[in-house]
């Protein structure tokens, strides 16, 4: 059986990234894909606007994927594609087993540690219960994306788009831009969920209608949709009575939210944090399982690809270097104004010089001061004008600075000034 130092599972930009840095770090390093194409998401995302933080430019999806995979090109990185990772698990040594599935079989390799970059998905029809009939004109906003970015097939003529999330909103440009007519974005809260350059230069320049606390309750036809229930909700999200209205069209695009994807981590035992679906991780990305690390939208639902590329440089140099060495993990304890936090644990026999704190608020806040104290003590604070649930915020703090023991308290909270 082949044995490496470092795999790592996903060839989106997290995994490329993971890879390149680990193998930088002389490790014999195995890059897993179970498509044909490295490159992840960013293969379908033809529109620009990634990179901006990295390299100071507005590129589209390829080229930035592109950019990390000329770099994995020219390092000595096994990289194995249309290979479907089914699960992993441990050995009495504390390696890891990695079995994939994959045209000639099915296979198994062993690792020291491995670099979780599975990405995200999308949430279907399935998790959202609307009423109606089953017919073909349903589809994720991802799954229109394919159709219509890479397989060069327009789904849709005239469609309504339930939920304001990003690819939503990227999808409304994109379709209109193909000729489709958007009726409308319908989102149930009473704030949009994706970013606010989005609603600008996807909706507003386009002038696609956004109606704001709606929901699609029905649908309607037979093989192919014909029509959705579109109904007004009140603050509890729930339909308010007799505000029904029938909209005529021949697709409904849902963009109603992305779930890390998991399931493998899940097969090794990984414990999964409710407030981010990914993994439970310390300052280094190691998750609560020895030599398991994990990144990019498998960590959390990142909002730019540029902090996506970051931490799975962090965790893929991170796993390279890993050692079983026992952990010393103090808990972090964020308050319920945090949609969620991480990391979610610092390891304080490991460096915390430079740990990267990503945090989304759970509301629309102005004036906020982030602030991190240690047994009651405020040692860092940030201050922001706004906080939006949709912008992911980043800060880098030194734990180091403070002598953490075993029963320190951290606290990140969220107060006015
Ligand atoms: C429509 C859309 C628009 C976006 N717009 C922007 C933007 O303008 N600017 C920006 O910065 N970011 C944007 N993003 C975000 C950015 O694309 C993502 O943050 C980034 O692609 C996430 O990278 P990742 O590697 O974590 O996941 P992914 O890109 O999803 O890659 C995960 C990879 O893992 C593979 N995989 C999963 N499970 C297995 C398994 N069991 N075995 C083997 N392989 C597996 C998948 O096939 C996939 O290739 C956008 C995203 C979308 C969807």
């Amino acid at each position: 059986m082949k044995q490496y130092d470092v795999i790592v599972i996903g060839g989106g930009p997290a995994g490329i990234a993971a890879a390149v840095s680990a193998n930088d770090e002389n490790s014999k390093v195995l890059l897993i894909e179970r498509e044909a194409r490295l490159g992840g998401i960013l293969k379908q995302c033809i529109h620009d606007g990634f990179g901006l933080i990295r390299f100071g430019e507005q590129l589209s999806g390829p080229e930035y994927a592109e950019r990390y995979i000329k770099e994995l090109n020219k390092r000595d990185i096994d990289v194995l594609t249309l290979s479907f990772v089914t699960k992993i698990s441990k050995t009495k040594e504390n390696l890891f087993y990695v079995h994939i599935v994959n045209k000639k079989g099915v296979d198994t390799f062993l690792t020291k540690a491995l670099v979780l970059a599975m990405g995200c998905r999308e949430r279907t029809s399935k998790q959202i219960s609307i009423h109606g009939t089953r017919p073909s004109g349903v589809f994720t906003a991802g799954t229109a994306q394919h159709y219509t970015n890479l397989l060069g097939e327009l789904p849709t003529k005239e469609c309504v788009i339930l939920g304001s999330g990003d690819i939503g909103l990227i999808m409304a440009r994109r379709l209109t831009l193909e000729g489709a007519r958007v009726i409308g974005v319908f989102e149930a809260k009473n704030t949009p969920s994706g970013l606010t350059r989005n609603i600008h230069q996807c909706l507003y320049d386009y002038n696609i209608p956004l109606h704001l606390s709606y929901t699609v309750t029905r649908i309607f036809g037979e093989d192919r949709l014909t029509a959705v229930e579109i109904m007004k909700v009140d603050e509890n999200l729930k339909p308010i009575k007799n505000t029904e209205q029938i909209i005529k069209c021949d697709a409904l695009i849902l963009s109603v939210g992305l779930i890390p994807e998991n399931e493998v981590a899940e097969s090794l035992g990984v414990q999964l944090d409710n407030r981010t679906n990914g993994p439970v991780c310390d300052g280094q990305y190691m998750t609560l399982i020895d030599g398991v690390f994990s990144c990019g939208n498998a960590l959390h639902v990142n909002d730019l690809v540029d902090y996506v590329s970051e931490n799975a440089e962090q965790a893929g140099k991170n796993a390279a270097r890993y050692v079983n060495s026992d952990r010393c993990l103090i808990n972090i304890n964020s308050s319920d104004d945090f949609l969620y936090t991480v990391p979610q644990k610092l390891d304080i026999n490991q460096n915390n010089s430079n740990v990267i704190v990503y945090f989304r608020s759970r509301k629309n806040r102005e004036k906020t001061k982030f602030v991190i104290s240690v047994d009651g003590k405020e040692f860092f604070s940030k201050k922001y004008s706004f906080l939006r649930p949709p912008e992911m915020e980043r800060v880098e703090v030194d734990f180091n600075s403070f002598n953490l023991t075993k029963s320190s308290n951290i606290e990140f909270n969220l107060v006015n000034f």
